[in-house]
């Protein structure tokens, strides 16, 4: 071990290799155990600015994941809480380990379906859906949910979910952006740019 380590950066080494943990969002995908089913670095970096954490701010992660989304809010602050809500067991179970091992073991995970589980929640401050808006029944209940001022982050790749955004914009207001993320990779034996399927973001504070 290198000396004078930071006790923060022990997680970081077991991780990878002596890469320090860094203090920024947009962490490396490899450190969040997945299936595949993952925000990807680039689009979970804006994603976390959007949310726009702040000391004390709770958080609904709905559709979790490996907690990505939720882990990095709360690595944003002490103080920051989330509530990770995923419908399938074996995720919600990787995304607790994945909030161990990264240092923030008070992540809280609700296993099961969203909007059904929500009413039962404390109220949050931000509310990011990164899968299930398949209703515009969801959308009315996080609404509903969302504390004054607080900011509703949705990231969509199907064009239903898009057609449900643009309401919710019409409704609410707020900011749509389109985010395109390219790859650098071989194409045989020269080189080119690989294009991420792109994601429809809607922006929104109550
Ligand atoms: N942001 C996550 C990836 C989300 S993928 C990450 O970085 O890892 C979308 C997830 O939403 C999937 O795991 C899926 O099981 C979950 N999901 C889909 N519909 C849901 C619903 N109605 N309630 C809760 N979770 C849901």
């Amino acid at each position: 071990l290198p000396k004078d380590i930071h006790p923060l950066n022990i997680i970081a080494l077991e991780l990878d290799n002596f890469c320090p943990l860094p203090f920024t969002h947009g962490r490396q995908d490899h450190w969040f155990a997945n299936d595949g089913q993952l925000t990807k670095q680039a689009i979970r970096a804006n994603t976390i600015s959007a949310l726009q954490p702040y000391p004390g701010a709770v958080l609904w992660d709905i559709g979790t994941g490996s907690g990505s989304v939720a882990i990095e809010w709360m690595l944003t602050h002490p103080t920051c809480k989330a509530i990770a809500i995923e419908a399938r067991a074996d995720r919600a179970d990787r995304a607790k380990e994945n909030a161990v091992r990264l240092g923030v073991p008070s992540l809280q995970i609700i296993k099961g379906k969203a909007p059904e589980i929500l009413p039962d929640l404390p109220p949050p401050d931000a509310v990011f859906i990164g899968g299930g808006l398949t209703s515009p029944d969801l959308l009315e209940t996080v609404w509903n949910a969302l504390r004054p001022l607080g900011r509703l982050v949705i990231n969509s790749v199907t064009i239903e979910g898009d057609l449900l955004l643009f309401k919710a914009k019409e409704k609410w207001g707020g900011e749509i952006t389109r985010l395109h993320i390219e790859h650098y990779e071989s194409l045989g034996s020269y080189h080119g740019f690989k294009p991420a399927r792109a994601i429809t973001q809607y922006v929104v504070q109550k």
